[in-house]
């Protein structure tokens, strides 16, 4: 047996960071929503019991370094399940690019073994599991659009911004998001106006979103990576309406209303950096 997940990326339209907490993790409040940029997760049963997994490209660990493997492993040991899984990623989801790649391949891989080792779990149960893998995992398990807290695994759901295209721009260089956080100056952040954002997004208020894109990170990412900086710089100089960081970054995108204005980005960068995309948002939840 058989079956292929789709695995979207996700970009943050806010990303705050409100403190650190007594146990290492920093307290987060962000805006989340996913974009139709994604890996495919292709999982065989193994009859032995055994699970293996396997990447088309060669700078994502192909063993239990994977997140993938590890949500396999930690289903099988919660529901004590005989069989086992190969996993083969086909990976298009550029990688330590703020964009929660292996994050959303875990999260696939959670839903997706929960039809191929037919285990009839419920999607919040599958939620609560990924949040032992990866503080983004269980929004990627829901995806659509959301509020999350905590150190990112408590979420609330809210309904997906007006549909507009994304243009992502992924610089050579990867960021790891634990060095980001160690840069942080947290008396000197910039916080976004998360409530605003949220407001515009329920009011379809595409102007008022571009607005309101705000990333805490960005200046700690900037000071490690001055050409972030001027990237953003670049991609708002050919007129995007809302141009943001994803995550700890590298990865800046743009959002756009109009798809021949994403096209013009899209043509102005592909010279310079290799990674360029325009997607959709992707607006509807997850379903198992
Ligand atoms: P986030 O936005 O959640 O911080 P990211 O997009 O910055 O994530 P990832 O692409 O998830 O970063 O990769 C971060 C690290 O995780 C890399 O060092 C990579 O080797 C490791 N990793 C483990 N499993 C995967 C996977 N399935 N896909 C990509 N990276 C993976």
């Amino acid at each position: 047996m058989h079956l292929i997940e789709k695995a979207p990326a996700k970009i943050n339209l806010t990303l705050d960071v409100l403190g650190k907490r007594d146990d290492g993790y920093h307290e987060v409040e962000m805006i989340m929503t996913t974009v139709d940029l994604a890996d495919r997760i292709h999982l065989t049963l193994r009859d032995d019991g055994r699970i293996s997994v396997d990447v088309d490209k060669g700078f994502v660990p192909g063993n239990e370094q994977n997140l993938a493997y590890q949500a396999a492993k930690l289903l099988k040991t919660e529901f004590g399940v005989k069989a086992g899984v190969h996993i083969f990623i086909e990976k298009n989801i550029p990688v330590s690019a703020g964009l929660a790649g292996g994050s959303t391949d875990a999260a696939a891989t959670l839903r997706g073994l929960n039809r191929l080792w037919r285990l009839g779990t419920t999607i919040d149960k599958l939620a609560e599991l990924g949040a032992e893998i990866g503080s983004d995992v269980p929004f990627c398990v829901y995806g659509g659009t959301a509020i999350a807290r905590g150190r990112g695994e408590k979420l609330e759901h809210i309904p997906s911004p007006p549909p507009c295209w994304v243009v992502l721009v992924k610089p050579p260089m990867g960021a790891s998001t634990k060095d980001i956080y160690g840069k942080l100056d947290l008396d000197h952040l910039k916080h976004p106006d998360t409530a605003a954002v949220v407001k515009a997004i329920r009011e379809k208020n595409f102007r008022g979103i571009c607005e309101g894109l705000g990333n805490a990170m960005e200046d700690a990412t900037f000071g490690l990576y001055p050409e972030v900086k001027s990237l953003k710089e670049r991609v708002r100089s050919f007129g995007a309406e809302g141009v943001l960081m994803s995550g700890s970054g590298p990865t800046v995108y743009a959002l756009l209303q109009n798809q021949s204005r994403a096209d013009r980005i899209y043509n102005g960068l592909k010279g310079f950096v290799s990674q360029v995309f325009v997607v959709r948002l992707l607006g509807a939840k997850h379903h198992l």
